[in-house]
């Protein structure tokens, strides 16, 4: 298939003044365009471009060496930000089973924050940290570059299903934080969609 820059539900605004409007938009028609113009370009060359986006998420370990790592960044380039934008919005709780698992997991929510902030903060270099349903437990665990948890053993320490996700890349917050990103991080807390949290983790069971 070819891959296409998805629409997002809002606007670059709406997560001022967390996330800035320009950050947001280079961010979305920049790198997130970036990613997808580079996976399809390699993949019009080969066969994967028959795959549908599960079915070459599941044979990214099985593409020929030459190109592997090159179309396993541009197609994580393009999910990790499929999932990045979708799980950001201000103003909503978090409530339910997914309310009674994290405090189950982390003893309550402010525990959480701090854990998932030491481990973001203990991330060197480019890549992503999540909240995952691993093993029918959460787990809060980061990946390098643009690898996704939902990727195989084969390139992943710890798999798992997405519930948030927050990008560790320079380019998600150097306009606006510079070299906070500490501030970077906690000001995600104001702007995590958890009701698509929710969507989420009753997703990551089936
Ligand atoms: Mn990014």
């Amino acid at each position: 298939m070819t891959y296409k820059l998805p629409d997002l539900s809002y606007n670059y605004d709406d997560l001022e003044p967390y996330f800035d409007s320009k950050t947001m938009k280079i961010h979305h028609k920049g790198h997130h365009q970036a990613y997808i113009n580079n996976l399809n370009n390699i993949l019009i060359n080969t066969k994967f471009i028959n795959y549908k986006e599960d079915e070459l998420l599941s044979n990214l370990e099985f593409i020929p060496k030459k190109n592997r790592n090159y179309i396993k960044n541009n197609f994580g380039g393009y999910i990790n930000h499929n999932f990045f934008w979708k799980i950001l919005k201000k103003n909503t709780i978090l409530k339910g089973i997914l309310k009674k698992e994290i405090e189950k997991y982390f003893i309550n929510f402010e525990n959480f924050k701090k854990c998932f902030i030491n481990i973001a903060m203990n991330h060197f270099g480019s890549g992503w940290v999540w909240l995952v349903q691993s093993k029918k437990k959460l787990l809060i665990t980061t990946t390098v570059n643009q690898d996704n948890p939902k990727m195989s053993k084969f390139f992943i320490k710890n798999t798992g299903f997405p519930i948030i996700g927050l990008d560790l890349w320079e380019h998600a917050y150097y306009l606006k934080y510079k070299n906070k990103k500490l501030e970077y991080i906690q000001s995600y807390f104001n702007i995590i969609n958890w009701d698509q949290a929710s969507i989420n983790f009753e997703k990551s069971f089936f």
